[in-house]
């Protein structure tokens, strides 16, 4: 199946279709969170009053974040691209759907993904679980295999894999996960350069 053949794409967000910004050290730092530990995982863990501060802490903390978001280079332009073909697209993020619509409204891509079809932190378990593409694919009523999930980091990818979606990884000149990656473009303006023409389809 080429790239072209594929009619449904889920992005990760940070990092993805914005210019990556989360000082994770400095996250875990904030909330005492040992350097090792992935953080939602961390946070899940904890007695539900100590979370539920920590989880109150990040929000504001991402709030500024998103507002102040920027576009990755050609993310625009291939959502926009996409969503002229009649594709179905949705993200699928770490982050909370609410800062995922902020975040989207500041770069001017809020009107290309549907409310539902924009999974965060509370409405999918965290990648690289793949119940968030799982929940898409069910959604739309298509077969994951028949689905792409776009990303910048290897979560994205273990999810697309546990999931049966193809997988693209942008954003990273060199592709330290070759074997989890089906497409590789170091940029989203690249990625565009990838897909064949809309009439080829
Ligand atoms: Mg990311």
């Amino acid at each position: 199946m080429s790239l072209n053949d594929i009619r449904h794409w889920v992005f990760d967000m940070d990092g993805t279709l914005t210019v990556a910004v989360h000082d994770f050290a400095a996250i875990r730092q904030a909330l005492d969170i040992p350097p090792e530990d992935d953080i939602l995982t961390h946070l899940a863990a904890l007695p539900a009053p100590v979370a539920a501060a920590k989880h109150a802490w990040l929000l504001e903390h991402e709030r500024d974040l998103a507002i102040a978001s920027t576009a990755a280079v050609g993310a625009v332009e291939l959502v926009r691209e996409l969503v002229g073909r009649g594709y179905r697209l949705g993200i699928l993020t770490r982050n909370a759907r609410e800062l995922a619509h902020v975040t989207l409204q500041a770069i001017g891509l809020a009107d290309c993904f549907a409310v539902e079809d924009v999974l965060g932190r509370d409405e999918a378990p965290p990648k690289p679980h793949p119940g968030g593409l799982l929940k898409l694919a069910q959604a739309w009523d298509v077969e994951p295999q028949r689905m792409v999930m776009v990303g910048d980091y290897r979560f994205d990818l273990d999810c697309g894999r546990a999931a049966g979606t193809r997988t693209v990884l942008v954003n990273l000149a060199d592709n330290p996960w070759p074997e989890l990656t089906d497409w590789h473009a170091p940029d989203c303006a690249a990625l565009r350069g990838m897909l064949g023409r809309p009439d080829s389809i």
